[in-house]
């Protein structure tokens, strides 16, 4: 008789979720975490009074109503919305690609004339059928926009030239022939008031964590605790990286705590060109108004400056690089997960995705929906 019905290995959103609604079953849960903290990497930490997104800034939006609902019993949202400026060299733009940032770039004021001007620069670069992301990206915005406010900054985040990243990255960023700085196209958007740590505090009520604990390195014990593993860390850690490792992105932040109220004016402020070496600051304090919870203006101020890496063992993993030499290695090891009838893999790590937070949730509910 095992002691558990689950083990969760990981307490980020998708072991969260999973844990919350097999404990609601009436399943018996262990949830074990190799960091000392929960939440994965939407942990928030309170300094100052204002709520640091420490492994980098974390905006929920979705047009998923059940997954709204559904979050919205664990934290209430406030009505943030995401407009980063991005600067190059000193020029400050409107995103994502809407008419401030075409009359900024190129002086038009109708929808009309920011049409002309994309199709004039597409039809010059002859591109018919985009292959790859700079492909991609003067067909939807034209050459201007790609050289300032995409080029750099995809080359900075992604540490590979534009030519060689897949075309989808840059389609996750909406084009508008309207005045909107709405980043996200989403229905429903907001930051959970006290912090995301807070909100997965609230889904794990009740269920026994322990944190600090490395599951690989002591695998055949916790194997042993449980019927069935649900494992949300890296695919390839799990199978000691036999077949080779997957790559990602991994990022490092420089926190700054500064005595003043305002630094940047604004939540997000990204760095498009290639000297900075910084993709963005994040300024924590604007996701919440610069305000603490009970409405008090806050007189200091919380920056991260990101700077974005190539992974190597040991980092933290966070974005996985989706190309096609990555895409063939993980079809591997999820061909071996098959052999693994008692583990699910979930998750951006566990399933090498680049999920957005409410993507990750639908996906944790879909499977709880059919294993509880
Ligand atoms: N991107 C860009 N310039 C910007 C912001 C984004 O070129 O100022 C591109 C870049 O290639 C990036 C992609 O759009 O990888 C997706 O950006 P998003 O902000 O969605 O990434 P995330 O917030 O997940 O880091």
């Amino acid at each position: 008789m095992k002691k558990y019905d689950y083990l969760v290995v990981g307490a980020g959103l998708y072991g969260a979720v999973f844990a919350h609604e097999a404990k609601a079953a009436g399943k018996r849960v262990l949830v074990i975490d190799k960091r000392d903290t929960i939440a994965g990497n939407v942990y928030t930490e309170k300094i100052e009074g204002i709520n640091v997104h420490k492994y980098g800034a974390h905006i929920f939006h979705t047009n998923n109503q059940e997954v709204w609902n559904f979050v919205n019993r664990f934290a209430t949202f406030n009505r943030f919305t995401n407009s980063p400026v991005a600067n190059y060299h000193g020029e400050l733009y409107s995103l994502p690609f809407n008419m401030y940032t075409f009359n900024k770039m190129w002086g038009v004021v109708t929808p009309e004339e920011a049409a002309a001007k994309i199709e004039e620069q597409r039809k010059a670069a002859g591109i018919t059928e985009p292959k790859n992301l700079e492909e991609q990206a003067i067909s939807l915005v034209g050459t201007d926009i790609y050289e300032k406010l995409i080029r750099g900054y995809t080359q900075k985040q992604w540490g590979r030239p534009c030519r060689e990243l897949p075309a989808f990255i840059i389609r996750r960023l909406p084009v508008r022939l309207t005045f909107d700085n709405n980043y996200f196209n989403a229905l429903y958007q907001g930051i959970p008031v006290g912090g995301y740590t807070k909100m997965v505090e609230n889904m794990l009520e009740g269920i026994e964590v322990e944190l600090g604990v490395d599951y690989l390195s002591d695998k055949q014990r916790f194997d042993e605790l449980a019927k069935k593993v649900i494992y949300t860390g890296p695919i390839d850690a799990y199978f000691g990286y036999s077949l080779g490792t997957l790559e990602y992105r991994s990022v490092r932040f420089e926190n700054e705590l500064l005595d003043k109220p305002n630094f940047q004016g604004n939540a997000a402020v990204n760095y498009t060109d290639s000297d900075t070496p910084w993709t963005r600051i994040i300024e924590h304090k604007w996701f919440e108004f610069g305000r603490d919870e009970e409405g008090n203006e806050l007189p200091k101020t919380v920056i991260s400056k990101e700077y974005s890496s190539e992974w190597k063992p040991g980092d933290e993993p966070y974005y996985p690089v989706n190309d096609e030499k990555n895409g063939e290695l993980y079809a591997r090891y999820k061909k071996l997960t098959e052999s693994e009838s008692n583990v699910k893999f979930g998750g951006r790590l566990g399933e090498y995705k680049y999920y957005d937070m409410d993507a990750v949730i639908a996906s944790a509910l879909a499977y709880c929906k059919e294993e509880l």
